[in-house]
């Protein structure tokens, strides 16, 4: 169920439709709009008669929703989140880029790499000091010394810390020393840690699953919001279908997709649909004209020794040339149209 209060409702009035929410034991999301207030209803198990909520003061209208998620609408909020993680933004006017090594490794590489990082403009630096990795033996990160390198860098060069939870104890470390905490897509069907994200007051970035569909994915935002964190930013890191000649399928259509259903923004990750450095900036490009709120991409000083993804690593010449094309992209995007 949504409520939509009505354009000049009060204060008083959403309270009031709370109070009633909580009183039949459900839960109430207030969605403030420029233009309206809306209020969801989650944890309630069947359907509810909109005559319930209808005549309370200042409600415009109840409207049962059919789709199998309710935060994550255009229908609940029509104007277009934006992510903030202090002065740094997801899904604003500016483009968002999130770039650093795959693996956090030492504090000479990842201060090498925050250096080209905030050089470029960009204003968040990403970095796994957990790593999910395939193989047992593969470098996990550095775990706890990794996430202090971050923090340090973050106070060095100003750049907000986007980094990876792999499980629940993973994100009260995180929360102690990053900005953002990054869902993987091998977690983000990890319905335990989705709802820890949720409880956090930390913006969390969620990756699409390995094979997972569109609906997956934005129910697995769901899963985060509807604990209370709304603050939640879906990346597209490309699915795994036949080919073989990159590492995943970056899906672009899911882009224009998702701004149909959904306020979040959406970033793309060029290197992890890549698998190859060649790759990754035509990826980029792409993702950009195809309306991407940002990138993400991994960059490191020395791709020959990188613990972690080295095939698909950018140097820092690369990506400053990269960043370079894919602003001239959203400027072209987001500027008028001259006759
Ligand atoms: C990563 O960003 O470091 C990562 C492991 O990506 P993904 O979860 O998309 O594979
Ligand atoms: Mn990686």
């Amino acid at each position: 169920m949504l409520i939509v209060m009505k354009s000049g409702a009060t204060k008083g009035e959403v309270d009031g439709v709370v109070q009633v929410i909580e009183k039949l034991g459900f839960r109430a999301h207030v969605m403030p709009g420029a233009t309206r207030t809306a209020v969801g209803i989650t944890g309630n198990p069947g359907t509810l008669d909109p005559a319930r909520f209808e005549h309370l003061a200042g409600v415009f209208e109840a409207i049962r929703v059919t789709k199998p998620y309710k935060l994550i609408t255009l229908d609940l909020q029509p104007d277009q989140t934006v992510v903030r993680a202090g002065e740094a933004t997801i899904g604003g006017k500016e483009l968002a880029i999130i770039a650093g090594p795959c693996a956090v490794e030492s504090r000479e590489q990842t201060f090498a790499v925050a250096e080209a990082v905030r050089a470029s403009g960009a204003r968040f630096l990403r970095g796994g000091a957990f790593k999910p990795r395939s193989s047992p033996y593969d470098f996990a990160g550095l775990g706890e010394e990794g996430l202090q390198i971050l923090a340090e860098a973050r106070d060095t060069f100003g750049l907000k810390i986007v980094t990876e939870a792999l499980d629940e104890a993973g994100v009260d470390l995180v929360e102690k020393y990053a900005d953002m905490i990054q869902i993987g897509a091998r977690n983000m069907q990890n319905f335990s840690l989705l709802r820890r994200a949720g409880k956090s007051k930390l913006p969390v970035l969620l990756k699409r699953g390995i094979a997972a569909t569109i609906d997956e994915w934005l129910l697995a935002a769901e899963y985060v919001m509807s604990e209370g964190n709304y603050q939640v930013v879906l990346c597209e890191r490309g699915v795994r279908t036949f080919t073989q000649h990159a590492r995943n399928a970056l899906d672009l259509a899911a882009i224009p997709v998702i701004r149909h259903i959904s306020h979040l923004p959406i970033v793309v990750d060029a290197s992890h649909a890549a698998g190859k450095s060649h790759l990754v900036a035509p990826l980029a490009r792409a993702g950009v004209a195809a309306g991407a709120d940002g990138v993400m991409v991994e960059v490191h000083n020395n791709p020959d020794v990188a613990l972690c993804d080295a095939a698909q690593a950018l140097t820092p010449e690369e990506y400053l040339t990269m960043v370079h094309e894919i602003r001239g992209i959203h400027n072209l995007l987001t500027s008028p149209v001259s006759a």
